[in-house]
């Protein structure tokens, strides 16, 4: 039985993530920065809670990395802690900076102290690319970060690919775009989205507030995402892959799309709320997933509005 190593599993990634190594029959372990405290809701609500065992670690204390690596001993680990939001990266950069790029390091660095044979996941992002443009972004495009959260990303993505070459790690990053889920905090603008709108069609009076929603994004849906992680761990060679779904929408079809499933025009609920806007954004975030579906057999099935339908469906039914 192999055994994972989930670096933070009370997250959306973390939750599906160790629900498919279950089902794979992995033993899995999982990381929070203090597991006494952290309810592991999203794990309660997928009802695997009791199957994975848990620990306290954090990333940027290199003792508390290494004493977790030597007791679990695992075969894969899987980096997904981070401090993930971009909007709240330009109020606590420093904070970002330290749980993505060491965070990262002190992974790299115990892995290659213990010298054990272990194969590394890392959480990389679309968000280093910065504006895509027209042109869909592929391993080979040049990094040029817009918020401190892809600066942070963009330094543990160099990071991975260093270790890799320079001491031959099994080290992947896999570049993902965005993906969702009902298990998705409502920080995020697009859980934010569907349950106001959900909430105006039960008879709430209240208006949705947005930011820039000309902004075009590569929207995916998490549960199959995680298994692009698991497939870039079981393939030949260590590598970095773009992960998404090919395709590009504005966050107004996203917005217009959850209000359509529940019945309503958006246009006759969404404000502009100026104090949202980020001091830089990414105007067109596009993708080209190619070499994951060459390399790996991965293939985004659901597209917006699958994923739009799905997480209205889930907060209709209470999930
Ligand atoms: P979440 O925010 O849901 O989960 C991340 C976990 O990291 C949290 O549950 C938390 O665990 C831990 N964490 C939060 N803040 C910090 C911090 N300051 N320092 C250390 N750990 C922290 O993220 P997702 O599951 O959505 O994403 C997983 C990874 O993938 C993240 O690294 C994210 O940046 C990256 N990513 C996500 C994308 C998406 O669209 N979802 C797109 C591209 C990349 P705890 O509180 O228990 O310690």
């Amino acid at each position: 039985m192999k055994t994972a190593l989930i670096c933070g599993i009370s997250g959306q990634d973390g939750a599906y993530l160790a629900e498919l190594l279950l089902k794979k029959g992995y033993s899995v372990c999982g990381t929070s920065r203090d597991a006494q405290m952290s309810s592991f809701q999203n794990l309660s609500r997928l009802g695997i809670r009791e199957q994975v065992k848990l620990e306290s670690m954090i990333l940027t204390d290199f003792r508390s990395v290494l004493q977790v690596l030597t007791k679990v001993k695992p075969d894969e680990i899987y980096n997904l802690a981070a401090q993930s939001s971009v909007g709240l990266s330009f109020n606590q950069p420093v904070e970002t900076l330290e749980s993505i790029a060491t965070g990262t390091l002190n992974l790299l660095e115990a892995i290659r102290f213990t010298g054990a044979d272990i194969k590394l996941y890392n959480a990389g992002s679309s968000e280093c690319f910065g504006n895509t443009g027209e042109l869909a972004a592929d391993e080979n495009t040049p990094f040029r970060p817009r918020s401190p959260y892809a600066v942070a990303k963009s330094a543990a993505f160099w990071e991975v690919a260093n270790y890799r070459e320079a001491y031959g790690l099994f080290a992947c990053s896999g570049i993902l775009f965005n993906h969702e889920s009902p298990l998705r905090p409502e920080r995020f603008v697009t859980q934010k989205i569907i349950t106001t709108a959900c909430r105006i069609a039960q008879g709430s009076a209240e208006k949705l507030y947005l930011g820039e929603i000309s902004v075009r994004r590569d929207w995916g849906w998490a549960p199959e995402y995680v298994e692009a992680m698991y497939k870039m761990l079981q393939h030949d060679e260590p590598d970095d892959y773009v992960i998404a779904t090919g395709k590009t929408s504005a966050l107004q079809d996203f917005v217009a799309e959850a209000f359509t499933c529940v019945g309503l025009n958006w246009e006759d609920y969404v404000e502009t709320d100026q104090t949202l806007y980020r001091p830089t954004d990414i105007a067109v975030g596009r993708a080209n997933p190619a070499k994951a579906q060459e390399k790996l057999g991965w293939q985004a099935q659901y597209k917006l509005p699958d994923v739009v339908r799905m997480m209205v469906e889930a907060r209709q039914k209470g999930f």
